[in-house]
């Protein structure tokens, strides 16, 4: 093989043979492009030099010197077996004795006179009368770099700052790093930068093989922005291959953004005569940040392009009377329209919610769930149903619609890129909006919704005051029963939330329905109700319509009434074990609160007592604002787990973080989406197709034929 060929398999590189090549597959590591893409997850100084005489005790430090005596040695007679390397080092200004336990193959590497260099923990001796250094780190210089004053030199593990990578068992620290050394030295000049110059120029990024170099072994020079940037991923390297790896992320969006343009869609004439009697008949005048949206969508529906519109808005922003309204216009232009909702639950309460606000408009609204299907699934395709409200099974196989014009999908998180696709796939090519109630931080709508227009009701309606948080522990559980108390004397009402974990479906049930016996025992004037997933869609219906009413006073659920519930007259929320729910949860449980103009409250008792939880939910205290909180929620669980990205579609990423690398995902996509609009095929640009592919696989070729 040439050492220029980087698709070559590892096991050709020095030093790594079959058995190697095994450990390095572990890892993910198959070809010299792997083990060079293979980034260190940290890093450690090891640069700086201390004379013998300055060192000082418990602390890691780098020294040099001569090689005075190398031995091994049996401290204890009567343990034959336990043995000590010993080396004796001299810099001039003092000895240090360096020692490792059970490594008597050492004695093969050193010999007396040899320049080394240590780095390792510094301790005081046995006796308390110096200091040595205990297995530590050692770099064996050669003979002609032999000079005290320039050890880094030839240093890899000591000497200078040093990679420290994720490794595996079977093979050490030290050898990964001599195999990724040796990788670096020959094969980061064969890389060629696929990213134009005239698009990294403005950026001032460094080029992409001294990055690579660089992001391994950071040379002095390049060091010196610190430490701290190289742990964080922030140095102008790690900069360079997140811009890379986020520009061809953006590519593969703007790749599919523009197949969706070119697509043919509906372009709707809607007169708003159904828009405005629903309009009349609401209690309340849209908000500012309503109708501009509702605008916005307007003028996609009108236009012949199929709409991809993301409307994001926090909770009790007012998304549904919008998505309602959108609905009307395809609607009263002869369309049928669809919301998709991700479980059973929330499409009911949609259904709920929407047959009373359009009751009386002379529409036929109907409900498709997976337990309700098949004399449904005859009426859609006859056309016979307006507006249709389901779950995942109105894009099933065998449900066809006579003239689907719209669908709107809600709470989207769990429905993304590559479902959508499936959706144009089945050959049904209407206008979608998706609504998302959980705010999404900029930077991922950029990238998990990379390919969709989007709008924002940046407003709530008028006259909500804040919501006051508290979070209670075990200890003042009680002071529950005074609030509750002390709401409903005042004539409002109450939610308590248990959780509802899957594991453990069933206890946590028990301890609901357990909960809400215990609060009817404690308020006998009072009327406490239950309402649960496994109970009937009509049982929960009607439970639902008490509580609205008034005639419920205190409300037990588990996490059913998550999202959908809009009951003014509630002012408190008590969360049970609110440790085990998610950031992004908890928000949008207490929206079910302040939902009207009296001052509202929310109580987080906290079970799990660590103090990471305690610290977890303290953000809910702090703040109202959803954004902050799914951006924390973000930090603490991850843009994978946070909104299931791996089930999504995209793409994994090794380098950038979402997050942290917010500014150059702005800037890799402004460039990506200029980029294909200059030349849309890549026809200029091989390279780039090539990275597009390797980070896209096959997942961009479903767009292209849809
Ligand atoms: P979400 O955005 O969380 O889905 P909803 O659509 O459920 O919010 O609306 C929350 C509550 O606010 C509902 O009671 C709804 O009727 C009410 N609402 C919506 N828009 C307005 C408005 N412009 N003025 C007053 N109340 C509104
Ligand atoms: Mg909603």
């Amino acid at each position: 093989m040439s050492s220029n060929d980087l698709s070559s398999p590892v096991q050709y590189i020095k030093g790594v043979g079959p058995q190697r090549a095994r450990l390095l597959a572990r890892l993910g590591i198959k070809t010299v492009r792997d083990a060079l893409f293979y980034l260190p997850y940290r890093y450690e100084d090891r640069s700086s030099i201390k004379k013998i005489v300055h060192l000082r005790p418990e602390g890691l430090h780098t020294v040099t010197g001569k090689v005075l005596k190398a031995d091994v040695i049996t401290p204890n007679p009567k343990r034959q077996k336990f043995k000590i390397f010993e080396v004796v080092v001299s810099d001039g200004s003092g000895i240090l004795k360096a020692k490792w336990f059970n490594q008597t193959y050492l004695k093969k590497l050193f010999s007396t006179g040899q320049q080394v260099v240590l780095y390792g923990m510094v301790k005081y001796n046995y006796r308390g009368t110096g200091f040595e250094i205990i297995n530590p780190e050692y770099e064996i210089l050669d003979e002609n770099e032999n000079e005290e004053a320039n050890p880094s030199a030839s240093g890899i593990h000591t000497g200078r700052i040093v990679p420290i990578y994720r490794s595996t068992e079977g093979l050490s620290q030290r050898q990964l790093r001599n195999i990724i050394y040796s990788v670096v030295g020959s094969s980061a000049i064969h890389v060629s930068d696929p990213m134009p110059l005239e698009i990294i120029k403005p950026y001032n990024l460094p080029d992409l093989q001294e990055s690579l170099s660089n992001i391994h072994f950071p040379s002095a020079s390049s060091a010196s922005g610190g430490l701290e940037d190289l742990n964080r991923g922030t140095s102008p390297y790690h900069q360079r291959l997140a811009f890379d790896e986020l520009f061809t992320l953006q590519i593969g969006l703007a790749v599919i953004k523009k197949g969706e343009v070119l697509e043919k869609g509906i372009a709707f004439s809607p007169d708003e005569r159904l828009i405005n009697r629903l309009l009349d008949k609401l209690p309340f005048k849209l908000t500012g940040a309503q109708e501009k949206v509702f605008r916005d969508i307007l003028k996609d529906m009108r236009s012949p392009v199929p709409m991809n519109r993301l409307i994001q808005g926090d909770v009790g922003s007012g998304k549904t009377v919008v998505a309602l309204m959108s609905m009307l216009a395809a609607v009263e232009c002869g369309y049928q329209a669809a919301l998709m909702a991700p479980t059973e639950i929330l499409a009911e309460q949609h259904y709920i919610n929407i047959h009373r606000l359009v009751e009386d408009l002379g529409l036929k609204i109907h409900l498709l769930t997976g337990s309700k299907r098949n004399k449904e699934i005859e009426v859609i395709a006859s056309g016979d149903a307006d507006i249709v409200i389901g779950t995942h099974a109105l894009i099933q196989e065998g449900v066809s619609f006579k003239k689907l014009g719209l669908i709107v999908i809600d709470e989207q998180h769990r429905f993304g890129v590559m479902q959508r696709a499936i959706l144009r796939k089945k050959g049904i090519n209407p206008d979608t909006l998706i609504m998302t109630a959980t705010p999404i931080p900029r930077t991922l709508a950029l990238t998990l919704y990379g390919d969709l227009d989007y709008s924002v009701i940046d407003e709530l309606p008028p006259n909500r005051s804040p919501i006051i948080t508290k979070l209670f522990s075990e200890k003042n559980k009680n002071h529950i029963y005074t609030l509750i108390e002390e709401e409903t004397k005042k004539g409002r009402q109450v939610y308590v939330v248990y959780p509802l974990i899957e594991e453990s479906e069933k206890t946590d049930l028990r301890s609901a329905i357990t909960g809400a016996e215990g609060l009817q025992k404690i308020f006998p004037h009072l009327r406490a109700g239950l309402i649960h997933g496994r109970m009937k869609p009509v049982e929960r219906e009607d439970v639902m319509k008490e509580f609205k009413n008034g005639n419920i006073h205190i409300l037990v659920s588990t996490t059913v009434i998550e999202v959908g519930v809009d009951v003014p007259n509630a002012t408190l929320m008590v969360i049970i074990h609110a440790e085990r729910f998610g950031l992004a949860q908890l928000h949008q449980l207490r929206g079910r609160v302040g939902r009207g103009s009296n001052q509202s409250y929310c109580i987080l008792l906290n079970y799990g007592g660590s103090e990471d939880s305690r610290k977890r939910l303290e953000v809910m205290v702090e703040t109202t604002d959803g954004f902050r909180i799914a951006e924390e929620d973000l930090n603490i669980r991850g843009p994978g787990e946070f909104f299931g990205t791996r089930q999504s579609g995209m793409p994994d990423l090794k380098v950038a973080n979402l997050l942290r690398d917010a500014k150059i995902l702005e800037m890799a996509r402004k460039e990506a989406f200029s980029l294909i609009e200059r030349d849309s095929s890549l026809a200029g640009y091989p390279q780039i197709r090539k990275s597009i592919e390797d980070l896209w696989g096959k997942r961009l070729e479903l767009f292209k034929t849809a």
